[in-house]
């Protein structure tokens, strides 16, 4: 039987199946007696929902993904659930000045999420979208002389303006970090708090679909989240499925598919319902015919000392979708490339047998940089080229 976090009434889950069903979303057999009965949904269902709920309120289209596939886009009414959020997580104060540092523009949520949030709290924010190090000194005094006190980005944003920071060799007292949309590394969590020895770390797990899903507190594990109420979610293998019961989300959702693979799990604060990202579900990947998990080979790569970020370049078999004909792990960090790939060709055998057989189709490369996402400035696991 299927792990479930949360629980809810089935007559609750069967009124909301209902209803969506009225709104454009799927059909509820007649006979459905309980939550595996209903269909499993997916981004047509959400547009269609979420675009038959906009007018008369307006909505804000969002999307996400786009940069390798087609966009999936939401209509997103223009509270953005704040209300309900703010019930149970309050990284904010009417006092408190917020560096937003998430990307604006191309229909990215986050960064307007965080205007709202800042809002509906009534406090100070200050949009500035993401720093590179070397320019972050030239900004400290005028961010001092506001008071920024709070700073709100993806780990690589924060670590980014944390690296300017010590770089500057200025301290700016943050008291609060808000991060989302991309784990920690043990080398960005570093330097955040080398920099920010004081700051509080406040957490949301979430998607531009769904916006927020689950949410996380300075009294919490780093990387544990606690779903919020009125939801359930079933811990498939192919990805979890979201049941939302209640008002105030973004969109409605009945076994709505998310993209990652998530797990129960305990958290210190003692709190209930906690989980865990594993990881994306779609990150099986071949190399010539050996298969294997992106997520795992960059944890397996990152416990070799001198890697502290890794990413998979892979290059497109044509064949094939998914598929590559070689794999270059580049990695930031003091290893040498040549041990890297050692360590990875004997962690992982079948690699280890594509190795032998196809001589030069795994290498390692260390880099000052890894790739982003222009739009988003997320470090993505794998990047894929052509041949
Ligand atoms: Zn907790």
């Amino acid at each position: 039987m299927t792990a479930v976090i949360g629980d809810l009434a089935w007559q609750d889950v069967l009124a909301r199946a209902r209803e969506l069903q009225s709104r454009g979303g799927a059909q509820v057999p007649a006979d459905a007696s309980g939550p595996a009965d209903l269909a499993v949904t997916g981004p047509k269902e959400i547009l269609e929902v979420t675009r038959q709920a906009a007018p008369g309120r307006g909505a804000v289209v969002m999307s996400s993904g786009g940069t390798t596939g087609k966009p999936k886009l939401t209509y997103v009414p223009y509270h953005q659930a704040c209300g309900r959020l703010l019930e149970q997580w309050r990284p904010l104060t009417q006092d408190s000045v917020m560096l937003n540092l998430f990307n604006p523009g191309r229909l990215w949520a986050s960064h307007y999420y965080m205007q709202t949030l800042a809002e509906q709290v009534g406090c100070t924010v200050v949009p500035s979208g993401p720093f590179a190090p070397e320019d972050v000194g030239g900004w400290l005094p005028m961010f001092r002389e506001i008071g920024v006190d709070t700073l709100a980005g993806t780990p690589t944003a924060l670590a980014d303006f944390a690296e300017g920071v010590l770089l500057a060799g200025e301290p700016l007292p943050v008291r609060g970090i808000i991060w989302m949309a991309e784990p920690w590394t043990d080398a960005k969590h570093s330097s955040v708090v080398k920099a920010f020895p004081d700051a509080g770390f406040w957490a949301n797990y979430g998607s531009v679909e769904t916006y927020i899903i689950g949410t996380n507190t300075p009294a919490c594990d780093l990387q544990t989240l606690h779903l919020m109420p009125d939801q359930m979610l079933e811990l498939e293998e192919a990805g979890a499925l979201l049941t939302r019961i209640g008002d105030g989300w973004t969109m409605p959702a009945v076994r709505y598919r998310l993209g990652d693979r998530l797990a129960a799990a305990e958290c210190r604060c003692g709190r209930p319902d906690a989980l865990r990202v594993l990881g994306r579900a779609d990150d099986a990947v071949s190399l010539r015919s050996a298969l294997f998990s992106v997520g795992e080979v960059l944890a397996r790569a990152r416990t070799l000392p001198g890697v502290d970020e890794a990413q998979l370049v892979l290059t497109r078999a044509t064949d094939e979708l998914r598929a590559a004909t070689a794999l270059t792990l580049e990695f930031t960090g003091g290893a040498e490339p040549e041990d890297v790939r050692q360590h990875l060709t004997a962690e992982f055998y079948h690699l280890a047998a594509v190795h032998t057989r196809y001589p030069g189709s795994i290498t390692a490369r260390r880099v000052g940089r890894l790739s982003r996402v222009e739009r988003t400035n997320k470090v993505p696991p794998a990047v894929w080229r052509d041949a």
